[in-house]
């Protein structure tokens, strides 16, 4: 921690003797002589690798950055212990910047080219230490530029938790938090530096709770019922199910509790369950025809049944206006070069990965801008999109060919690779809110198209429901 207390002070100083500036060009300067601090940051999050609805560590060191740059903290919103907005400035426009924190169960992992657990609990296979940092570093640039401009306008940064599976943003949404918002930024590390139109699959979650009667599973069989025959039961039946879904459509599922010891019949299982596809109406469907399935499984096993809602997610509403705007600032930061060190943990990823050598140019170039998108993962950012205009891409975090949710991509993100793409996504990001700040008229027509698209009798209604943040769901 001593080295983050050093740098908060160095990120003040900073601070104040940036007012004499005023280019957009020297607002990134200043940005990019910062790359070191933020690059702490981020190291610390990753270390602290706190998963879902736990990140108080986290969450407490962007709070603390944000305001000794001069924001003002809410914390604790929307009934959530981490979430919190930073906010700057006032009237309009609004611009929101999202940032994430939350870490992954499992995949703990050092900072080298091969797997070796650093023996945490959790691991940042969805680099979200990155996101949350490079928000956090946008939104101080774009402050510096307000001021440094006498702009009018407001700048927020919105700390967003357990963005993996509890559907953190959706409270946010729902407590009505993005109401007065009049664009909302989103960035997410990967593989590659694109700024093309995004989608995201609709997803509904549950845990379904089995309860039977325990007795001695060879002495007295016939007195008991078993919750685990209940979730198996459930279990095959929507694997029977997958032949008469939608083939684009999704279902995972894990036994979170099958008993104890095989000798005793176990008077409780749970398993979790996913749906997912690209069209809400979709997931509400299958998800209701799950539910059906778990009745079925209990009355057949003479057990009982609940479920608890876990998450729920809307699809993404693209943005194209402003996924254009997006993508110039993109090419016009451009990608990365790999020093000779991180070329040869690169080439020792891309191994691990089935390839010879890494490929360079997939993170020195930007993917050309494409308007087609095709939806493999879910998104809480879903649910801010249907509320207001919403933009986002992605940058080369990790070694080209990396999947998110790998050892491999909690490995590049604790290496200066991970904080090149960071930077990168931070300039992309302040230019862009800089940009909305400059021109009215691309925020109106940003507007125009996200009203077009939502639809005129669009009403907002969480997949999730009424339930309350889902705060143990990683416990
Ligand atoms: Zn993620």
């Amino acid at each position: 921690m001593r080295k983050t207390l050093i740098l908060l002070a160095a990120l003040s100083a900073s601070y104040y003797s940036m007012n004499a500036q005023k280019s957009e060009k020297d607002i990134i300067k200043n940005l990019e002589q910062k790359s070191t601090d933020y690059g702490i940051i981020a190291q610390n999050i990753w270390e602290f690798a706190e998963m879902g609805y736990q990140e108080e560590k986290s969450s407490g060191l962007l709070q603390q950055t944000l305001q000794d740059a001069g924001f003002t903290i809410k914390k604790g919103v929307a009934g959530i212990p981490t979430a919190f907005i930073a906010e700057y400035g006032s009237g309009s426009p609004v611009i929101a910047i999202m940032g994430e924190f939350d870490a992954l169960p499992g995949l703990s992992q050092k900072a080298v080219g091969e797997k070796e657990s650093a023996g945490a609990v959790a691991g940042h296979a969805c680099g979200h230490h990155l996101f949350g940092t490079a928000s956090t570093a946008a939104a101080i640039s774009t402050k510096e530029w307000l001021e440094a401009n006498k702009s009018k306008g407001t700048i927020r940064f919105y700390g967003t938790p357990a963005e993996e599976g509890g559907s953190g943003k959706v409270y946010m949404v729902r407590e009505g938090l993005f109401n007065d918002v009049d664009i909302a930024l989103h960035w997410h590390p990967g593989a590659q530096n694109a700024a093309s139109a995004g989608a995201a699959l609709a997803n509904k979650s549950a845990k379904f709770r089995f309860h039977g009667i325990s007795a001695h599973a060879a002495a007295s069989p016939d007195k008991g019922r078993s919750a685990l025959d209940g979730v198996e039961a459930m279990d095959m039946m929507i694997n029977m199910m997958r032949e008469h879904i939608p083939q684009e459509a999704r279902i995972h599922y894990v036994i979170t509790d099958g008993g104890k010891a095989p000798n005793v019949i176990p008077d409780f299982a749970e398993v979790y369950y996913y749906a997912r596809h690209n069209r809400r109406d979709v997931v509400i469907e299958i998800f209701d025809r799950m539910v059906k399935a778990a009745e079925g499984a209990a009355l057949g096993t003479g057990t009982t049944m609940d479920y608890e809602m876990i998450g729920g997610t809307h699809e993404l509403l693209p943005n194209l206006t402003l996924q254009k705007v997006m993508h110039e600032n993109l090419s016009e930061v451009g990608g990365m070069e790999y020093t000779t060190e991180e070329k040869a943990f690169a080439d020792k990823i891309a191994k691990t990965l089935g390839q010879d050598k890494a490929d360079l140019a997939t993170a020195k170039n930007v993917q050309p801008y494409k308007t087609e998108a095709k939806a493999f993962g879910s998104t809480d950012v879903g649910d801010v999109s249907f509320t207001v205009p919403t933009v986002g891409f992605s940058t080369a975090t990790w070694v080209p060919g990396t999947p998110a949710h790998s050892w491999q991509a909690v490995a590049a993100g604790g290496t200066s690779i991970g904080n090149k793409g960071m930077m990168i996504a931070a300039k992309t990001l302040t230019m862009t809110a800089i940009d909305l700040f400059k021109d009215k008229k691309l925020v109106a027509s940003a507007k125009a198209e996200f009203l077009m698209k939502r639809g005129a009798d669009f009403k907002y209604i969480p997949l999730l429901g009424d339930r309350a943040p889902a705060l143990d769901y990683r416990k």
